[in-house]
């Protein structure tokens, strides 16, 4: 068993499903037709939010988060009600807007991640110049990091990106590209270079099969989606749902509780120190919690999801 580490209390937020990005890979296909939060949802979080005992790490993300019109005013919210926050941007915004929105949050904003995605980036000069400009004027505190989704065939201008980044005391971290909800291997010249620089935790992930193990998601990790919908995490699992913040229904897992996916590639969730490695549930405790929590996460669970569930708790 390894040494359990202080969880930090984490929500992400997907404040907007719309993107001025039109990815090809996008799973959330979030390009303009989609919606922002409504102001239902965005007064409902803000409650939440104000309720929550402590500081959390709320993480604002999309789509494009920076997109979101009340963007400001939420940012003042949560640093009011005594929390931080952070985001991931695919850093499209002019150089001044980034800036007044980090010197507005100051050292609360303890994290800004901007997302490079090549296919759509106008000039990866003007790009890595304001990732340049950005690291030198954002507030001390604010941790700041490009990364990008390396394949096989972007591999080298990656590795030349990093070099410029590098040279300019920017750091960049190489992101796995997910297939089917599962990390992709690389040939061994690309998984040798990039070992050292992946996003976090995304190794101890790749290396574990965590079904069944203990895991903080729901009572100290949350997503919130547009709609208010509450997650326990990303993967769709048997225990999965956590109700609405609108509707009254919302609910924190009073514990930790097993996993019951069968794949894990939840970054953040890692990052923020909820999963406990090791720490597996007896099997009936597994499948009476994933038992429990089936029928409202019905909706979310492909029938080969379902199977694939009901085959491993016959197998155990
Ligand atoms: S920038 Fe991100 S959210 Fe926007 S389309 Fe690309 S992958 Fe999707
Ligand atoms: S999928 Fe990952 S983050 Fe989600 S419950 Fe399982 S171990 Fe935790």
């Amino acid at each position: 068993m390894g040494i359990e580490k202080n969880p930090i209390k984490s929500i992400e937020w997907i404040i907007t499903d719309r993107c001025n990005y039109e990815c090809s890979y996008c799973f959330q296909r979030s390009y303009a037709k989609r919606s922002h939060c409504s102001d239902e949802v965005t007064e409902a979080s803000f409650g939440l939010f104000a309720s929550l005992e402590g500081r959390w790490h709320i993480k604002l993300i999309g789509g494009e988060p920076l997109l979101h019109p009340r963007l400001l005013e939420m940012s003042e919210k949560i640093v009011e009600y005594g929390h931080c926050l952070s985001t991931t941007t695919n850093f499209s915004f002019p150089i001044h807007r980034l800036t007044e929105w980090s010197m507005q949050c100051g050292d609360r904003l303890v994290s800004v991640t901007a997302s490079l995605h090549l296919n759509q980036v106008q000039s990866l000069t003007d790009f890595v110049g304001k990732c340049v400009a950005f690291n030198r004027l954002k507030s001390p505190g604010t941790h700041f990091a490009v990364t990008s989704v390396v394949t096989e065939d972007n591999f080298e201008q990656l590795k030349e990106i990093e070099r410029d980044l590098d040279r300019e005391g920017v750091l960049f971290a190489y992101q796995v590209m997910r297939v089917g909800g599962r990390f992709v291997k690389y040939p061994p010249e690309i998984e040798e270079h990039i070992g050292a620089s992946l996003a976090t935790n995304t190794s101890s992930l790749r290396d574990h099969r965590l079904f069944g193990t203990l895991c903080r998601t729901g009572e100290l990790f949350f997503k919130i989606e547009v709609n208010g919908d509450a997650y326990r995490c990303l993967m769709p699992q048997a225990l999965y749902s956590m109700g609405n913040i609108t509707r009254g229904t919302f609910k924190r897992f009073a514990r930790p509780l097993p996993c019951t996916s069968l794949i894990c590639t939840c970054t953040t969730p890692a990052n923020r120190n909820m999963i406990l490695y090791g720490q597996k549930a007896h099997l009936w405790e597994t499948v009476l919690a994933g038992l429990g929590g089936l029928p409202a996460s019905l909706p979310h669970l492909s029938g080969k999801v379902r199977s694939r569930i009901r085959r491993r708790f016959r197998s155990r």
